[in-house]
């Protein structure tokens, strides 16, 4: 492997949208450290499949809305191979089916910790690293928000969509306050995307039940988000930042 070899972070990168985004960026040449909150074996057994493609990766255990995993984080990346290019802030939350009068604080505090303040500190770590104020080289950041952003979630979980509503308020921000400074950032907002989120905010037939209502009639895959992801780190978006890219199916 080449020194200079570009390298990739994806929270959440064990199973999923993250996944995908893992292996793509495997395949377009990056090293890529995968990050997992729980699930070591998901993310040993892809940096495996990555290795066996011929591709370098490492898995990295961390909990993105704790500081300290944040930074440790990083530190592990920095130790393994001394720079850092690109950055997916993809590592998220859903929580039960609920209206807003029968959500905890508890419930909230997790949700904005987790998809809101995890990414701010992600992106932060990245910025320190990248900056050419900093002495970095540039790179590119994109953070993975929701067609939620956009519709609200009604009486399904407006915790989560409001969530991601900060995290596009915070790609223009950011994207605007490093644009000078080489780092481009953006935002894919991916539609009902057939993944285990659903399962794990108590509605494993999500997909299923709502697919006939969507525009495509269909739900997308992680391949079709990591594509766009792809996209927007690469050399061939030079130009733009501070972009939110619907990956929804017209949703
Ligand atoms: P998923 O299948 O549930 O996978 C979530 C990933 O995030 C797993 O790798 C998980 O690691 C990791 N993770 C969870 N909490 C974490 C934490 N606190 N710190 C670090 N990693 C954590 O999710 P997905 O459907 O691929 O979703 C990925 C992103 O796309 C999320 O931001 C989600 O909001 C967004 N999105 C998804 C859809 C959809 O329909 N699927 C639609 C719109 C937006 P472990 O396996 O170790 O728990």
């Amino acid at each position: 492997m080449s020194a200079t070899q570009r390298v990739l972070l994806v929270t959440g990168g064990s199973r999923g949208i993250g996944a995908a985004v893992c292996r793509l960026g495997a395949e377009a040449g990056y090293r890529v450290a995968v990050n997992y909150a729980a699930n070591e074996g998901a993310a040993r057994a892809l940096v495996a499949e990555i290795e066996a493609g011929g591709g370098e990766a490492i898995a990295v255990r961390g909990d993105v809305g704790s500081e300290a995993d944040v930074v440790g984080m990083f530190e592990v990346v920095d130790r393994s191979w001394g720079r850092l290019d690109a950055l997916v802030n993809n590592a998220g939350i859903v929580d039960v089916k609920a209206r807003l009068d029968e959500m905890s604080g508890a419930r909230l505090e997790r949700m904005m910790r987790v998809n809101v303040v995890g990414s701010f500190l992600c992106a932060r770590e990245a910025v320190r690293r990248m900056s050419t104020l900093h002495g970095g080289k540039g790179g590119a950041i994109v953070n993975v928000s929701s067609a939620a952003s956009a519709h609200g979630s009604a009486g399904e979980y407006v915790d989560y969509a409001a969530s991601k509503g900060a995290i596009d308020t915070f790609t223009l921000g950011l994207a605007r306050e490093v644009a000078t400074e080489g780092i481009r950032v953006n935002a894919v907002r991916p539609g009902i995307i057939d993944t285990e989120i659903h399962a794990s905010g108590g509605q494993p037939d999500r997909v299923a039940r709502i697919q006939d209502t969507l525009p495509m009639k269909r739900a997308g895959t992680s391949d079709e988000v990591a594509r766009a992801i792809l996209y927007l780190l690469s050399d061939a978006a030079s130009y733009s930042t501070g972009a939110i890219l619907n990956v929804s199916g017209g949703r």
